[in-house]
């Protein structure tokens, strides 16, 4: 770990193999110091130009378009898939919402392999237990929650389908993926990945992780834009076995005869439904390719040495003010964002926010999550966010913010 000086900080800035990335991506505010782009990723400059483009594509080209358009979600699959996933080409495909992703893949499972106990961690996405929580009412299964990703054997003793996190949402801990594929592979258990806090932040390799099924957002680290189309991937070798359960046209084989029995097609596009959001896709695909051009291992470096200064930081100048870290330790165990809890975490994010130009987000009951995007924070910003944090805890600023929850936090 660096020293805790502004001037280490500069020192890491300097030395930067991915700094010039930054200034691909737009600034508006250069006082404020963004550390949530684990929820909301930045706007990269060229996404600006290329949804000009395909605003004019479609005044200009209007329904001509769909011909360049239409293999739109499996070609910036394959991109995501190559750069960023470890998957092959014709296993990932771009489309719908992660939630709506998961549900497909998960109920394509039930369907094709009949009842099974449904598993996840009790620290999951809301999201993912909601949709299992859903099936299991609608199929009249059982939901078993374990305490954490490490414990999905616990809940192996009867057919299973399981529903993972890579990265958890609110401490940031890093689930061994490759392990826990084997096991359930082994114990004849299906795993849905969700990579929506790993993709674009952490090396995923699937198909070396062994792991059959993922779904994942691209509007975080892979800076998409808010709502992005959200991913899913299918190992080549279940393709076949799985259907979507909701039986779309664009799913269809030769769609465009219109009037016959549905039969999907081969290959991942038998996991899309409805028609592709064209201007949409067109940032994926930039943020993807950003993403690509950096590398992931480059960018993972860097993602371990900023939260390392965090944590450093908050040992240094958080602890003795009564915060406690909520991330593993060990980087080797963490994704790209560390957690610091604090009692008061809900009106010290609000005056971070409102106060300090910091904004990190706030996760109950006492998390404040700090987030690093390698390709656009400085080691200055962590320096600057963690050093604003300190001096309006011991000011007590966080007393002087109005009570009452936003709707979003
Ligand atoms: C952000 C996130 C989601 C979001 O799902 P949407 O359908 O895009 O709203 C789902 N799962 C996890 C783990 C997330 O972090």
């Amino acid at each position: 770990v660096a020293g805790l000086r502004r001037a280490d900080a500069e020192a890491l800035d300097a030395a930067d193999p991915l700094a010039a990335f930054r200034e691909r991506f737009v600034d508006a505010d250069e006082d404020a110091r963004y550390l949530d782009g684990n929820s909301l990723g930045r706007l990269p400059v060229a996404t600006r130009a290329r949804l000009r483009e395909a605003v004019e594509a479609w005044g200009e080209q209007l329904v001509g378009g769909w011909e360049a358009w239409i293999d739109a979600p499996t070609r910036i699959g394959n991109e995501l898939a190559e750069g960023v996933l470890g998957a092959g080409p014709g296993e990932v495909l771009v489309g719908d919402s992660t939630t709506v992703n998961l549900y497909k893949l998960c109920a394509a499972v039930l369907d094709a392999e009949g009842p099974r106990r449904l598993v996840t961690d009790r620290g999951n996405f809301p999201t993912d237990r909601y949709v299992l929580e859903g099936l299991a009412a609608a199929r009249g299964l059982e939901l078993r929650l374990v305490e954490r990703p490490e414990d999905l054997g616990s809940a192996l003793d009867a057919p299973a389908l399981a529903v993972l996190s890579h990265v958890a949402y609110r401490s940031g801990a890093l689930a061994d993926l490759p392990g826990l594929s084997a096991l359930a592979r082994e114990r004849g258990a299906r795993v849905v990945w969700d990579l929506s806090h790993s993709a674009g932040a952490v090396p995923v390799d699937l198909r070396a992780a062994g792991a059959e099924l993922a779904v994942g957002c691209t509007y975080k680290y892979l800076n998409g834009g808010p709502g992005a189309p959200a991913f899913l991937y299918v190992a080549r070798e279940l393709q076949a076995a799985l259907r979507s359960p909701i039986w779309g046209w664009f799913a269809q084989a030769d769609q465009f005869r219109m009037e016959r029995d549905y039969e999907p097609v081969d290959g991942i596009g038998r996991f899309g439904a409805g028609t592709p959001p064209i201007l949409a896709l067109a940032a994926v695909q930039e943020g993807v390719r950003i993403t690509a051009q950096a590398g992931m291992a480059a960018i993972r470096a860097k993602s371990v040495a900023l939260t390392e200064l965090i944590v450093a930081l908050h040992d240094a100048w958080l602890a003795p003010l009564g915060f406690a870290l909520g991330s593993p330790r060990e980087p080797e165990r963490r994704g790209s964002h560390v957690a610091v809890r604090h009692p008061e975490a809900w009106s010290i994010c609000r005056a971070l926010i409102e106060r300090a130009k910091v904004v990190p987000d706030f996760r109950g009951p006492d998390s404040i999550r700090l987030g690093v995007a390698p390709l656009y924070t400085r080691f200055t910003d962590v320096w600057d966010a963690l050093d604003r944090l300190r001096a309006l805890v011991e000011r007590g600023e966080h007393r002087l913010v109005a009570p009452g929850a936003s709707r979003v936090t």
